[in-house]
């Protein structure tokens, strides 16, 4: 697989070269910038979203800010470039949007980012959420403004499921891959929180990268034990806003698996949702917990994706790798009703591709990280 380095991009079937990705360069393509936004191809309103591939799609990932607090060393540089604050769409904005994607089937929502517990409408959203559409309501975080009557607001305002990341145990270690001020001791007792105030099943997300962390993959098996939660091990992807990504850093499910078994023998949990990210298993012991492992590189999972994205600047991206994503804002924000909303979701989902492409020696890295992506 070659080095990844992203410098193109589709603009109405054409391919339009673009600079490579760098800090203090606002996130937003010359070429959008150059002319009118690409809109998908009309497919009409379907009613339901269902991609060119036969997936529906049930999921739906609201980034709410591409701000954070922290800087994962295999997420954002430190001085990572943010879209302008005027870019973001607002609470009323992400809640509409919620809501038509409801009435297309979307099942749940999972609040995302950058870091969503910075919004300062978080809540609003989320109760917006629950009160327009049918859906569950998830929120990821990296923990660090958990506490307990944090975590009890996002419940009082329909959170129903949270997952925490963290992906080191150890103190040192994890300030210095976070790059972040946030204790251990608080992230963990998000954690906690989160469990008690009943936001369960509770999972937690650990990125394993070779050499740095790749060795606590017991450790947090043993997290999974103790308190009752999935710890999912995820394959680290080049999504990157350093553009880092190299293939002999990202850790093989597999061997994190193996490493675990020889430990706690684990059996595959009956019943995973096929179009889930994670493949589960218990502990063979019968200990409480679980562990999980999202290996979309050595084991992609496209092929049951049910997911959509759309940016906190209002950019649909049918997924994660799209090079091509489709600019909602300009309708937002020019007053289109919701039908017109509805079939440019219809329009933009149609066009998810089949799968990430990682293992082709075309690949090419989005030009857009995953912080200002949402995962
Ligand atoms: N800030 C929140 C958090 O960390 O949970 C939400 C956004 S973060 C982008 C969502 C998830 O993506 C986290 O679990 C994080 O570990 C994961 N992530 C970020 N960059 C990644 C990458 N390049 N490859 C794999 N996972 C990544
Ligand atoms: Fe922030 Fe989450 Fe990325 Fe870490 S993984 S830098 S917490 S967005």
């Amino acid at each position: 697989m070659k080095a990844i380095a992203s410098t193109t991009t589709e603009v109405r079937g054409a391919s339009v070269a673009l600079p490579q990705w760098r800090r203090h360069e606002p996130i937003r393509s010359r070429a959008s910038a150059a002319m009118p936004p690409p809109a998908p191809r009309p497919v009409g309103d379907l009613g339901v979203l269902l991609d060119s591939h036969g997936r529906t799609i049930r999921d739906l990932r609201l980034s709410l800010t591409d701000r954070c607090n922290f800087r994962c060393t295999y997420c954002m540089e430190p001085d990572v470039a943010f879209a302008p604050a005027g870019e973001l769409l607002g609470a009323s904005e992400l809640v509409r949007l919620g809501r038509v994607a409801a009435s297309l089937g979307i099942r749940k929502i999972r609040l995302t980012g950058g870091e969503p517990t910075l919004h300062p409408e978080l809540l609003a959203i989320a109760a917006g959420l629950r009160d327009e559409t049918c859906c569950e309501i998830a929120l990821i975080t990296n923990g660090s403004r958990g506490d307990r009557a944090s975590v009890a607001a996002w419940r009082g305002a329909g959170i129903a499921r949270v997952t925490v990341s963290l992906d080191s145990l150890r103190e040192e270690r994890f300030a210095r891959l976070a790059r972040a001020r946030t204790p251990l001791a608080e992230v963990l007792a998000c954690i906690r929180h989160a469990i008690e105030a009943g936001l369960g099943p509770v999972k937690v997300n650990a990125v394993l990268l070779r050499g740095e962390n790749d060795d606590e993959a017991v450790a947090f098996a043993d997290l999974a034990r103790r308190l009752d939660v999935e710890v999912r091990f995820i394959e680290w992807m080049p999504l990157d806003s350093g553009h880092a990504w190299r293939q002999d850093r990202w850790v093989p499910a597999a061997e994190t698996r193996a490493a675990i078994e020889a430990v706690h023998p684990l059996r595959p949990t009956e019943g995973d949702d096929p179009s889930a990210t994670a493949r589960t298993y218990r502990f063979a012991d019968g200990a409480p917990g679980r562990v999980g492992f999202i290996a979309p590189i050595s084991q992609p999972f496209c092929g049951a994706c049910s997911r959509l994205r759309i940016t906190a600047d209002g950019k649909v991206r049918p997924c994660l790798f799209s090079t091509t994503e489709w600019d909602l804002r300009p309708l937002l924000r020019q007053g289109a009703d919701d039908a017109s909303l509805r079939r440019f979701l219809v329009d933009a989902a149609w066009s998810k591709q089949a799968g990430h492409g990682i293992e082709s020696p075309r690949f090419e890295q989005p030009v857009r990280p995953m912080s200002a992506i949402g995962g």
